[in-house]
């Protein structure tokens, strides 16, 4: 196993298909014991990446080794030491909750306890339930019992909290939090940006099969240029030309009637706004200022939003 704090190594990975790159050349490493996070817009290549590093799908060029082992050459070692749920994991519905995890239990030359598990999974009331009759979080926590039940030291969780209400995903947040205070090793792809915040040391963020940018969730946000965003809303739609010779204004995003502006001097730009709204008679409501998120950072780098499909 190799020396570095670094437990998987990726290195200028792609995957076509026909003439179009799923994933474009992409590398990093991640931690032993991190929680990294893949952040991206749907269509990016969160999943391609994942589902390549965990053996589904072989790329068409780079390399990676995972826990030591090469992806190219021993994928049956590696199958030891990871944990998947995948977005398409599909699980058997008419067995209930302790038999489904029994069963996988089985698959494996040696498990963890059981009954502890379902309990840490918060799964304790449904043990005897069937698989069918399971909440979509609970579900997810099952899907996730199912990847860890051999104890693997590494554990990919493939936009794990998609489709969850709000209730559900700080539940699962909170499990996912927990396996890394074990110890553990937890890549995550997620288009959340409050999830990919919340939960990862470190984030890619990936767009068009490529890696952008890759840091802390507080580098990424303080290191763009733009530091702050004035909100509002005006009572008849504006075009976005308007405001962008405001003083210290680095960027518009017009949506309807709601106004943003990127300013990397925020007094500056304020007491711009303010006179040409008075100029130019433009009612305005609902005024606000915010420092920028992880959504502003994915704007700053494509222009574009991390929620458009
Ligand atoms: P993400 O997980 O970020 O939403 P995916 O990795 O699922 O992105 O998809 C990346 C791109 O690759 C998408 O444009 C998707 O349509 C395409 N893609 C994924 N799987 C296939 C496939 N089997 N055949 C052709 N295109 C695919």
């Amino acid at each position: 196993m190799s020396e570095s704090s670094a437990i998987i190594e990726v290195s200028n990975l792609k995957k076509r298909y026909g003439n179009f790159y799923a994933v474009n050349g992409i590398s990093f490493e991640v931690n032993r014991g991190e929680v990294f996070g893949l952040l991206g817009p749907n269509g990016a290549g969160k999943s391609t990446t994942m589902e390549m590093l965990v053996g589904l799908r072989k790329p068409d060029e780079g390399t990676a080794t995972i826990a030591g082992y090469s992806l190219q050459k021993q994928n049956n070692q590696i199958k030891e030491q990871i944990g998947i749920q995948l977005q398409s994991t599909s699980l058997f519905e008419l067995l209930t909750v302790k038999e489904i995890i029994e069963l996988y239990a089985s698959f494996y030359k040696k498990h963890i306890p059981i009954e502890p598990l379902i309990d840490d999974m918060i799964l304790t009331e449904k043990k005897n339930s069937l698989v069918k009759s399971l909440s979509g979080g609970q579900k997810q926590r099952l899907a996730i019992a199912l990847a860890i039940v051999h104890d693997p030291q590494i554990i990919f969780l493939d936009e794990p909290t998609t489709g969850l209400d709000p209730q559900a995903r700080r539940t699962l947040w909170d499990i996912v939090l927990k396996l890394k205070e074990q110890g553990k090793t937890i890549v995550l792809s997620t288009h959340y940006m409050d999830e990919a915040h919340v939960l990862a040391d470190r984030i890619g963020i990936m767009d068009q099969g490529k890696l952008i940018a890759l840091d802390t969730p507080n580098n990424l946000v303080n290191n763009i240029q733009v530091e702050s965003a004035i909100e509002f809303k005006t009572r008849i739609p504006q075009k976005s030309e308007l405001f962008v010779p405001l003083q210290s204004v680095t960027n518009v995003v017009i949506n309807h009637d709601f106004v943003t502006l990127y300013t990397n001097n925020l007094q500056d730009s304020l007491i711009a706004l303010l006179e040409l709204s008075k100029d130019q008679h433009i009612e305005f409501s609902d005024l606000n200022t915010r420092t920028s998120t992880l959504e502003d950072v994915f704007l700053h780098m494509t222009g574009r939003g991390l929620r458009e499909e």
